[in-house]
This record gives C-alpha cells, sequence and structure tokens, in this order.
C-alpha cells in the first residue's frame, strides 16, 4: 500500500454530561488500531484519530480525541487527502443538548437529560469525497445484518461496508475476534470467518484495494 494515504478511526466517543461524567458506548479500539497497524505495515501513510490510550506502532500519525464533535473535526481536517478512509469507530448518535459546568449532585435529584444527534461523520465526509477516494463504513448489528448493512451502504454513499453481527459471541466490541461481511457498492459480498481482528483487518484492505483496482 506504499503510496496510500489511509485515515483510520478507532474508539467509542465519549459525550459529557458534566465535568465527571458521560455518555459512552463499549467500542474497545481493537478493531481500528488493527487497520492502523495493517495498513502501516503494507506501506501506507496511516493516520489514526482514536479515543483509545492504545499503544501505536512509530510511523502512524495519532490524533487523540474524546467527543463525536472532535472525531469530526479532526476527521475533516485530515480526510481531504486521504485515498481510503475507513471508519471504525463507534461514534455516539445522541449527545447532551448542554454540558454542566459543574459535577451534578446527587442531592439535587435525578437529572434529566435531553439528547441531541451528533453530526454523521460520514455524511459529512460522503459530501466532500474526492475523486478516486474510497469510504469505508462499519455496520454494527443485532438483527437483519445483510438488509440493514447494504441500507447503510446506500444512505452513507459508501463504497464498502464492514457488518457483524454483535449479538453473536466472539463478534465486535471488546473482543479479540471478529466475524464480518463486506459488502460492496457494485454488489460484491465476502464472508470474513471469526479470526482475530488483525486477520479481519487484512481482509478489509484487500476487499479495499481490490475495489480499487476495478475500472
Ligand atoms: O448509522 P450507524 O451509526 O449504525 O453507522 C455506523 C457507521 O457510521 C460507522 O462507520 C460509524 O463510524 C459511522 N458514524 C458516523 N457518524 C456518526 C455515527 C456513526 O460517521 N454520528
Amino acid at each position: 500500500m506504499s503510496g496510500l494515504r489511509v485515515l483510520v478511526t478507532a474508539g467509542g466517543t465519549r459525550e459529557p454530561i458534566d465535568p465527571v461524567r458521560f455518555i459512552g458506548n463499549r467500542s474497545s479500539g481493537k478493531q481500528g488500531h488493527a487497520l492502523a497497524e495493517e495498513a502501516h505495515e503494507r506501506g501506507a501513510k496511516v493516520t489514526l484519530v482514536t479515543t483509545t490510550e492504545r499503544l501505536v506502532s512509530a510511523g502512524i500519525d495519532v490524533v487523540g480525541v474524546e467527543t463525536a464533535a472532535e472525531m469530526e473535526k479532526a476527521v475533516l481536517d485530515q480526510g481531504g487527502s486521504a485515498d481510503v478512509i475507513i471508519m471504525a469507530a463507534a461514534v455516539a448518535d445522541f449527545r447532551p443538548q448542554a454540558v454542566a459546568p459543574e459535577k451534578l449532585k446527587k442531592a439535587e435529584g435525578v437529572p434529566r437529560l435531553v439528547l441531541e444527534p451528533t453530526p454523521d461523520i460520514l455524511t459529512s465526509l460522503a459530501a466532500v469525497k474526492p475523486q478516486g477516494q474510497t469510504l469505508v463504513g462499519f455496520a454494527a448489528e443485532t438483527n437483519g445484518l445483510h438488509a440493514n448493512a447494504r441500507q447503510k451502504l446506500v444512505k452513507k454513499s459508501l463504497d464498502l461496508v464492514v457488518a457483524n453481527d454483535v449479538s453473536s459471541s466472539g463478534v465486535g466490541f471488546e473482543h479479540d475476534t471478529n466475524e464480518v461481511v463486506i459488502i460492496t457498492a457494485s454488489g460484491i459480498k465476502k464472508d470474513v470467518a471469526l479470526a482475530d481482528k488483525r486477520a479481519v483487518a487484512s481482509a478489509i484492505l484487500d476487499a479495499v484495494l481490490f475495489h480499487r483496482s476495478q475500472p
């Protein structure tokens, strides 16, 4: 992948409620980090936008972020020159509308949290996508895997979607293994059997390269 610029996002965003509390999710960042490492080993110039503190190989540019808004800014800043963008991060869909400036006190009773939608980063990326860029999204589903993933591919104008059924054992959040199906905009479907996340990363990059080789 020498000569290719690859941007990967990893981890779950944290949306603050007050200075000490946040709304988060179970994403460990393992699949995103495995993608960044695999692309780096294959010679790509890799930027990793991550919410986690995982160790990263020298030579990978790391941008640490916490919230969906920070991730969107980092990705839009870095994304213009990328040949491949892989949104492996679990971005919160909702965040508190207002962040309390001080820690909410238990004695003051149960707080009423009003939520608002976060920006959809993939949709923002698709709107400014340069010619020749490959946009890859993830779809974590608990039912209707293929239909929901295909819908996401079309709705978010993706080139590839990597779908996993997070309700089956050994798959998705926090695990060291994953089992995915890769669906491309041209209708190709590839099942990747349960394997460690680095092997899954390798299969995803193979699919990206195959997609890019097609006229
Ligand atoms: O719609 P859903 O959240 O299931 O889509 C998952 C895909 O969309 C992932 O690739 C995720 O990184 C991306 N996403 C995004 N911005 C959001 C929410 C999800 O780019 N606000």
